[in-house]
């Protein structure tokens, strides 16, 4: 392990990584931290301890006085060369990081009250900086609610599905910060682990819970109900393969959720569809300008074309990944499943999965060889190159 300081960032590396992609790291970190005070309207007074792992999957989390990141090299080596990479989620980890210095009492509770808000913000964070993302967290809020799977935000509890203690309560909490402003949210966010944070909310926002969330639907009208569905129901089918990836690791277990970054290819056509029908603004004008609505048509045919192959492959992926985590698990199956997957991520252009399933094969030809790595950088870009070689042949 080595160490670099920059600024205020702290970050322990191992030695795989030379001290130059260290050094750049760091830089965007402080970067980001001050991004991150100034959309919270705070400062942070302590140092940010960073650790930095390299994995076969990626994890972020933070805990009392750590962030970890663990990156797949490559991905961290293009998380590097290419500044748009880690621009999604960027600022997630370091607001749990400021938000924890910022409250003075500790949340130790496992679930506090006001879950919802831990996870809320840090969503709403990098939304505010992405309008983009803004969009889809209330697109997917509407359409959850459109299909029945809303849960009140005091119900949400860490065992329920991603969707929920993600997106949904990001967007839930963007909308209180546009309307209440940020400061007020961080007041608020100092009750989270109170037994009376109801009352709290009552006492701040001078409205109840369950009121602020019957504006919030009121809010969510104005987008479009047709793409609110398409995005929801899109995310629910896919927010099953979040619980299933669990595999083993060496000594270690780790837990892939792909939902973050699954589809980017996928959901960047449904954002494009998604700003065509906001330019066009209502179903009539669409009638009116037929060139537009032969292009909107285009596009969401392309879109569907597209999603279906998408969801094809992941079903590959996750019969591949149920196998892989089985007793006796048959290599060969599993590598055919994983070819599958791999050249229909290609056909629609998902380099972030075409990238995960080649990770896997490398783990599956490690497995065959019943080897172990055990830091032996070499020896995984070895892997990782005849696992290239398999699915490109
Ligand atoms: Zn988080």
């Amino acid at each position: 392990m080595k160490r670099y300081t920059y600024r205020r960032i702290i970050l322990t590396y191992p030695d795989t990584l030379s001290p130059r992609e260290a050094a750049l790291f760091a830089k965007r970190q402080e970067h980001a931290l001050k991004r991150v005070e100034k959309l919270l309207r705070l400062r942070h007074q302590n140092d940010v301890r960073i650790h930095i792992k390299i994995t076969p999957f990626r994890e972020h989390y933070v805990n009392k006085s750590t962030i970890y990141y663990s990156f797949p090299i490559f991905e961290f080596q293009q998380i590097i060369e290419n500044n748009a990479l880690l621009a999604a989620g960027e600022l997630h980890e370091l607001t749990h990081y400021t938000m924890q210095e910022f409250v003075p009492t500790k949340i130790l509770r496992p679930d506090p009250p006001g879950f919802f808000l831990i996870e809320g913000l840090a969503i709403a964070v990098d939304a505010m900086v992405d309008r983009q993302e803004a969009s889809f967290l209330h697109l997917l809020a509407k359409g959850a609610f459109l299909l029945g799977a809303l849960k009140p935000m005091l119900q949400i509890q860490p065992s329920d599905p991603p969707f929920l203690r993600y997106e949904i309560t990001g967007s839930f909490t963007l909308f209180l910060i546009e309307r209440y402003g940020i400061d007020k949210l961080k007041n608020l966010y100092k009750f989270v682990s109170d037994d009376a944070f109801s009352t709290r909310v009552t006492q701040i926002l001078r409205k109840s819970l369950f009121e602020l969330e019957k504006d919030w639907l009121i809010f969510l009208e104005g987008y479009p109900e047709k793409y609110a569905r398409y995005i929801a129901s899109a995310s629910l089918d896919l927010n099953g393969l979040y619980e299933l990836p669990i595999m083993r690791y060496g000594n270690r277990w780790f837990r892939q959720g792909l939902i973050g970054h699954m589809s980017k290819s996928v959901y960047s056509q449904m954002s494009s569809l998604y700003k065509v029908y906001s330019a066009l603004g209502r179903a009539d004008t669409l009638c009116r300008f037929s060139q537009l609505y032969e292009l909107f048509q285009n596009m969401l045919n392309i879109y569907y074309a597209s999603l279906q192959s998408w969801q094809e492959a992941a079903e590959s992926f996750r019969e591949a990944q149920q196998i892989l985590s089985s007793q006796h698990a048959n290599c060969n199956r599993i590598l055919a499943l994983l070819k599958r997957a791999y050249s229909l991520f290609r056909k629609v252009g998902d380099i972030v999965m075409m990238r995960q399933v080649r990770l896997y094969v490398a783990f599956v030809l490690l497995k065959m060889k019943g080897e172990s790595l055990e830091g032996d950088h070499s020896k995984a870009l070895g892997f990782l190159r005849e696992a290239s070689d398999f699915l490109d042949r």
